[in-house]
């Protein structure tokens, strides 16, 4: 384990913008709720004395217009150390010496999400009472075999069978995803950490039977592993660095669908609703100047899909979003009507 853990949001959080600019030599006036000034960053290539830069304290957020640089505190201390804040493990290391300078305690608070696997085993049941903390999406040590890719529910709605193979797609025919579509999900380093599962009647959808199955818990000796969606963006493993222009769509057939028409900067939230560390995850996946596109579908859904993103997204990265006529999706559309919009 060579990388520390670090809790971004909280660092943000605790960080104060204006000790921040101080520690780096940086002066900006306060108009209003901003402040303005000259862009302090070392690769800003518009002009050196224009009042380009403005930053909200309060919020922990900056921009420039000269050379479109923005984001949030850590971005912007990334940027005046010369490192991309969209490299994961740079960015971690910038951010580990602002919170051992700004705020130590911070490292204090234990990590949330993994629990330490040392419990011992004991020869007893464990009380029901008392269950221990999750693991959540750690890689599956199980791979569904026998899957069938030709079967007709995918090849029925358009999809070659290089797409299909391209996203392990596959007909199961046992166990919990009996009768579904399974679809291989795969954390940011590529790990397999589960499938969900998709109806292939629509017509069997009911309260019991959801149309989307997504992995439940289960049980490893003491351990319980779970899955999050909301930790978790759809395709996003496949984008080995930031893109200039990334497509957010709400669900698994839409990545499908925009990739086997040659736009495959495309992940999904897998709903409609996108958290806090979804939206970091696409941020960080979309160069600082890049945009990113959201594409839901033409309903009030997406809709929703597309206000979460917007309020999210936009203060880091440049957000588009591109309407579909009512109750059309993403897959209604042919190639060229997502290449002119996006002015590729
Ligand atoms: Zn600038």
């Amino acid at each position: 384990m060579k990388a520390t853990w670090i809790d971004f949001k909280a660092l943000r959080a605790k960080l104060d913008f204006q000790h921040v600019l101080r520690h780096y030599g940086v002066e900006i006036k306060r108009k209003g709720e901003q402040h303005h000034g000259f862009c302090p960053l070392p690769n800003h290539n518009g002009k050196k004395n224009s009042p380009s830069f403005s930053a909200n304290l309060e919020r922990g957020i900056f921009q420039c217009f000269g050379c479109g640089a923005k984001g949030n505190v850590l971005d912007f201390a990334a940027l005046m150390e010369g490192v991309d804040p969209t490299v994961g493990e740079r960015l971690r290391e910038v951010a580990l010496k602002l919170q051992e300078r700004f705020c130590p305690e911070i490292a204090e608070i234990p990590k949330p999400e993994k629990a330490p696997a040392r419990r011992k085993p004991e020869t007893r049941e464990t009380s029901a009472t008392a269950p221990s903390p999750a693991i959540v999406n750690a890689p599956l040590d199980f791979e569904l075999k026998g899957l069938d890719a030709g079967h007709p529910y995918l090849l029925g709605r358009g999809f070659t069978s290089a797409t299909v193979e391209h996203f392990g797609l596959g007909f199961c025919t046992r166990g919990l995803l009996k009768d579904r579509v399974a679809i291989p999900l795969h954390d940011s380093g590529g790990a397999l950490v589960g499938y969900a599962g998709r109806v292939v009647d629509d017509k069997a959808v009911s309260e019991d039977n959801p149309r989307y199955r997504f992995p439940g818990a289960r049980k490893r000796g003491e351990e319980v592993h779970e899955f999050r969606k909301t930790l978790f963006i759809y395709n996003g493993f496949r984008i080995k660095s930031p893109v200039d222009d990334l497509i957010v769509v709400e669900g698994f057939a839409s990545v499908w669908w925009l990739h086997q028409n040659g736009l495959p900067n495309v992940v999904a939230t897998m709903g409609a609703d996108c958290s806090e560390r979804q939206a970091e995850l696409i941020a960080a996946l979309v160069k600082p100047v890049g945009r990113v596109w959201i594409v839901p579908d033409g309903d009030k859904a997406g809709e929703r899909h597309a206000q979460s993103l917007l309020g999210k997204i936009a203060p880091v990265r440049s957000v588009r979003w591109i309407k579909l006529e009512p109750d059309t999706q993403p897959t209604d559309y042919a190639a060229a009507f997502f290449r002119e919009r996006l002015g590729a």
